[in-house]
């Protein structure tokens, strides 16, 4: 079996200007010192790092692809929206919709960005890898037809999927977001899709603040094609694999897609600076192993995972590693240093107890049980 890594150094030049975690700096937020914004490449660099120094990467077939082409954007996103993105950025960088802040020639990054996702598919779709990974930067899962929105500028799996239904053929489409924040981009697009199930595990309530309740189901011909998991902050390993098993897989043999896309959100992780969740490396690899045996049941192996958040420099390399080994099924001798402590910080019955009771109602339902 081969797995394809989609990667361009060029996705690490997006820059957002400075900022402090995701606060522009001004008024009481000092700046001058240097500060970053969350998003930055250290993140994603160092996880490609640590791949490499693992011999990980010697074990993938690392290739880039094309940048997406405007036609591409505009399957997904207004002429108006991918007008003023283009010139905003060409004018050297502003704000484009809410902490959706590019810099100065973020749209070409953003249309690379959005290339390696279709890159990773079409090698998937076309049985030249049996599955695949693309290090998408910037990220895409908030941003909305119409308007960027947290850190993503192009909705990257939904450009993906509408070039796939066009280029390949492709029918049915899963994604599965377990990003920590609700993928509100993807839902809005495909809400009322009948062809594309999107499913979003996240945070309550985290980002954004006002959607991701379990009660979103999507509407018209596209009832029932979404699925909201949103979990208790302090949640960690026991209620994802819960949630896997009681929503997630059931909701995925119901639907029957012809192809899984993954939003590979590493920010769930304990140590995240921008959510309150408490998983480990070895949650992330037990995550990919349960979608790639559903992807093995349900489309004959077809699984592409795209990059979305993740803000610890510390972290994101571990879990990231841990994904691309179980997807690939090369493990190296690599060993979090992490596990330990955030396995000693997992929440305790009474916690786990109310979690369950809340994953029943949701897929009571959504009509799994
Ligand atoms: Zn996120």
């Amino acid at each position: 079996m081969s797995t394809g890594f989609f990667f361009d150094e060029y996705c690490f030049w997006h820059t957002t200007g400075e900022h402090v975690l995701m606060l522009p700096v001004g008024g009481w937020v000092q700046g001058g010192d240097g500060g970053s914004h969350a998003e930055a490449p250290s993140t994603k660099r160092r996880m490609k790092s640590l791949m490499d120094v693992s011999g990980l990467t010697a074990k993938l077939d690392l290739q880039s692809a094309p940048a997406a082409t405007v036609d591409d954007l505009l399957r997904v996103h207004t002429k108006g929206y991918v007008d003023k993105f283009m010139a905003t950025s060409k004018a050297g960088g502003g704000y484009i919709g809410i902490d959706a802040p590019c810099g100065p020639g973020t749209f070409e990054v953003a249309l690379q960005s959005a290339g390696l996702g279709i890159g990773a598919v079409d090698a998937v779709l076309s049985g030249r890898h049996d599955n695949a990974y693309a290090l998408t930067r910037p990220p895409g899962h908030h941003c909305q037809r119409d308007e960027g929105m947290g850190f993503c500028f192009l909705a990257n799996s939904s450009i993906v999927i509408e070039w796939a239904k066009q280029k390949h053929g492709l029918g049915k489409v899963a994604v599965l977001d377990w990003d920590v924040h609700h993928g509100n981009g993807t839902q809005n697009i495909f809400y009322d899709r009948p062809d594309v199930m999107t499913i979003s595990l996240h945070q309550e309530r985290c980002f954004p603040i006002d959607q991701g309740d379990a009660n979103e189901r999507g509407e018209g011909a596209g009832e029932g094609t979404n699925l909201n998991i949103p979990l208790l902050p302090g949640g960690g390993h026991a209620a994802y694999m819960e949630a896997f098993e009681k929503l997630v897989l059931p909701a995925l043999r119901r639907f029957r897609p012809e192809l899984i896309i993954v939003a590979n959100g590493l920010d769930a992780n304990g140590v995240d600076p921008l959510a309150r969740m408490l998983l480990h490396s070895d949650s992330f690899r037990e995550m990919t192993r349960l979608i790639k045996a559903a992807a093995d049941d349900l489309c004959y192996g077809r699984l592409v995972l795209m990059h979305e958040g993740g803000y610890s420099d510390a972290y994101v390399p571990f879990c990231g590693l841990a994904v691309i080994e179980e997807l690939s099924g090369h493990r190296t001798e690599v060993e979090d240093p992490l596990v330990p402590a955030i396995t000693a910080q997992q929440p305790n019955a009474a916690f786990d107890d109310l979690q369950s009771r809340l994953i029943a109602e949701m897929a009571e339902g959504a009509g799994l049980v």
